[in-house]
């Protein structure tokens, strides 16, 4: 008996480079599982900016290994450092959002070069977004899982009788990206902290550099430094625990706590995440 998960009928433009980006997060790894022996030549990418979270290299690393085909990395051929310093120190932020185009998307878009592509995109059915689309004519997006209808449910459907289940950070964090990655909620920065504090002094260091006195001082969220947050981490993380017990309550069983933790850290005010950084 077929199901959703088949992808009865899958067709694709084989005059056409095939390509299915990672982010190291769940929607695309469970993508690549999907589409895994349906495509001929496809390519499986991931653009590292050279900040991601160690749990995300460890997930794609058990992800080639389900595959059993290499994943391509890409890097972009500057580093944060030097970013940011020609950046004049100026953070990266939801409104000066430099880093994504100059640690993925060249890197992204240097890679296809001017070959006609299809490229896979993890947006699930449920979901409100388009993701990353590139102006360039030559790239061609494709959303498997908005065309069979695959959804939350799906996705983890997919990851778990796979084997390769959640990353391991979707316990206190609800994206993938940079470790310093301004949309993260302050429990997620607690989440940091906690669990690799170096990362977090070096967002520390970063967060310093942009420092230049009264009324030009850039901090990773918006109005408050991440020293000060440090002093209130115990009060962020109460009343995060809070909103999680009201969560699983209302969740009465019917979802994991990774996803009661994303709903709960969604709820909280803020932009939405990078879409192309986040799938
Ligand atoms: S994950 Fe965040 S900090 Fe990193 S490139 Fe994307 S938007 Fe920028």
């Amino acid at each position: 008996m077929s199901n959703i998960f088949d992808l009865k009928n899958f067709s694709y433009d084989p005059s056409r480079r095939q390509i299915c980006p990672l982010s190291g997060g769940k929607d695309s790894t469970a993508l690549a599982i999907l589409l895994k022996g349906k495509i001929p030549n496809l390519e499986y990418v991931f653009t590292d900016t050279g900040a991601e979270l160690p749990e995300a290299y460890e997930y794609l690393d058990k992800l080639e290994a389900f595959l059993g085909q290499p994943i391509v990395r890409l890097n972009s051929d500057k580093t944060f450092d030097f970013l940011l310093q020609k950046h004049g120190n100026y953070l990266p932020s939801a409104r000066a959002r430099w880093c994504t185009a100059e640690m993925k998307i060249k890197s992204y878009e240097r890679y296809i070069g001017d070959d006609l592509i299809e490229s896979y995109v993890g947006i699930r059915a449920d979901e409100n977004r388009e993701g990353y689309i590139s102006d360039k004519p030559n790239i061609s997006p494709r959303y498997p899982f908005k065309e069979y209808g695959i959804d939350l449910a799906g996705v983890n459907q997919i990851l778990e009788d796979s084997g390769i289940g959640m990353p391991k950070y979707y316990e206190w964090r609800s994206r993938s990206g940079c470790y310093f990655c301004f949309f993260q909620r302050q429990i997620e920065w607690v989440g940091l902290k906690e669990r690799h504090p170096d990362l977090f002094e070096k967002a520390k260091e970063y967060e310093k550099r942009g420092y230049v006195g009264e009324g030009r001082n850039f901090t990773w969220v918006n109005g408050t430094s991440l020293e000060e947050m440090e002093a209130r981490s115990e009060e962020i993380k109460q009343k995060h625990e809070e909103k999680m017990e009201k969560a699983r309550i209302k969740a009465c069983g019917k979802k994991d706590l990774s996803d009661i933790f994303t709903d709960v850290v969604n709820d909280d005010d803020g932009e939405d995440a990078c879409l192309i950084c986040d799938l």
